[in-house]
This record gives structure tokens, sequence and C-alpha cells, in this order.
């Protein structure tokens, strides 16, 4: 056979291995856990923990390694679940349900009917109406957030003017690897934050917001910038050893596994 139809059959395969390759990263059918990680550079597969994900990355080696390193993670279920238990527990956004609000539990409690979502904080519940079960936690998580953009601004600008450093944008997202990052543009520090800092002790944001406000000063983390920052916070250590060792609960705060 040659010509044309041989063209047609050389070509195939390599059209399936780049539709495959597109499939990645893909959670496993079974145990959303598990997620598949392509890895061109990989020689081996292997099994990450991440913590922040709270989540278990199985890393394929190229297309072709994926029904075995599916077995793999299937064999290695124990270890998975050792590894993902040792993490704080989930606290899943649900009626009854408790999560973390600067550093204290709260109740969560979905009244019937429509209206605003309202934290009282004497009694440490934060009430969200939801018209049906689906859109509760989606509530919640933008109700945390938009605490969490309140007081995070309030700190920056706090934390700014003790500098006399001027704010531009203060950004609030999920970022799993940084709690706070920040460029200085035109004179103006743009910041960016973890929502999950809501969750923290107040002095724990409070200590984060003097970080990257610092880094206006400093954009480094030499002893200088250090200096600048206890300068104008009284918790750097306090508050650096709380997000070492507690950091995971504040990934916890919604997690559903
Ligand atoms: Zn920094």
């Amino acid at each position: 056979m040659g010509g044309f139809l041989s063209n047609l059959a050389r070509r195939k395969p390599s059209t399936t291995v780049s539709d495959a390759k597109a499939l990645f990263p893909f959670r496993d059918d079974e145990d959303p856990r598990i997620v598949y990680k392509l890895s061109e550079r990989a020689r081996r597969i292997s099994l990450k923990v991440n913590t922040a994900e709270r989540e278990v990355s199985v890393v394929v080696p190229g297309v072709r390694a994926l029904a075995k390193a599916k077995t793999f993670a299937k064999e290695q279920k124990d270890w998975i679940d050792v590894q993902l238990e040792a993490l704080p527990p989930p606290m899943p956004f649900v009626p009854g349900g408790h999560v973390l609000m600067r550093g204290e539990l709260y109740e969560l409690v979905s009244p019937p009917g429509r209206g605003r979502p309202k934290v009282n904080h004497e009694r440490r519940v934060i009430n969200v109406p939801a018209p049906d079960a689906e859109s509760f936690p989606g509530r919640v998580r933008r109700l945390l957030i938009r605490e969490a953009r309140e007081e995070l601004e309030a700190a920056s600008h706090f934390y700014a003017d003790k500098l006399g450093k001027r704010i531009g944008k203060v950004s609030v997202r999920d970022t799993s690897s940084r709690w706070g990052s920040c460029i200085t543009r035109q004179g103006e520090g743009h910041i960016s934050y973890s929502w999950r800092l809501i969750s923290a002790p107040p002095f724990v944001l409070d200590y984060v917001a003097a970080h990257e406000c610092a880094h206006m000063v400093e954009d480094n983390h030499s002893k200088a910038f250090w200096d600048v920052c206890a300068s104008i916070n009284d918790d750097v250590k306090k508050a650096k050893t709380w997000l070492r060792k507690n950091g995971a609960h504040l990934h916890a705060v919604g997690a559903e596994w």
C-alpha cells in the first residue's frame, strides 16, 4: 500500500496522541481526590500530595503510560488515604456545618427565603439565604470573599499609610501557593491576597497585609525587608509561626473531602 492511503494510516496515531494530551489534567472517575497530570519530562510514574488543593497528583510520563498510572494509583490507595486523612478535616459549605472566620468557628445557617447573607458575630453564625441547596456553597464562598476584601483593603491602606506609600488595586483570589503578593507600578502597590486569610485570626491577616506593603519599600526578603515589616507590625514572628502550623486549616475551609 502506498501514497494516499498509507499517509492516512500514518497520520491517525499522532492525532490520537495529541487528543489524549488535551485531556490532561483530569480527575479520577472513582476517586475525585486523585488528579492525573501529564509530564513529558518525568521519567516514571509518581505521586505528589498537594496539601493546598487537598488532592494527590499522579504524574504521568507520557500518554502511553496512563493505563499503568491508573493501576498504580489504585495500588497506592491506602497510602493516599493516610496522606489525605492527615490533613485537617474538611469544612464543606453546607447548612449546619462550621467554617473558620477570623480564627473562630462560625455555624452556617440557611434561613428560608431571599435576602443578603448576614454575619452575626456575637452568636458566631453566618446566615446565608439560598433558594436551593446547589447555590448555597457558592453564596457562602462569595460572602467570605467579600468579607476578606473589606478587611484586606482596610489593612493594606493602614500599613501603606504608615510607610507613606500608595495602594493601587487590591485583588482577592484563591491562590494556593501564596497568601499574598505585591508588585509596584508607577509608585502604587498592587496587591493580590488569598481570600482564605479571612479564616485566620486577625493578627495573621494584618501581618500578611503588612508584609505585602513592606514589599513596596524592599522588593525582596532581605534583612532590610524584615526590618521594615517589624517597624509597622508587632506580630511578625507569631503570625509566621501560625501560618506555618495552621495554613492547612485555611485550605480546609470549603473543602469537600
Ligand atoms: Zn514576601
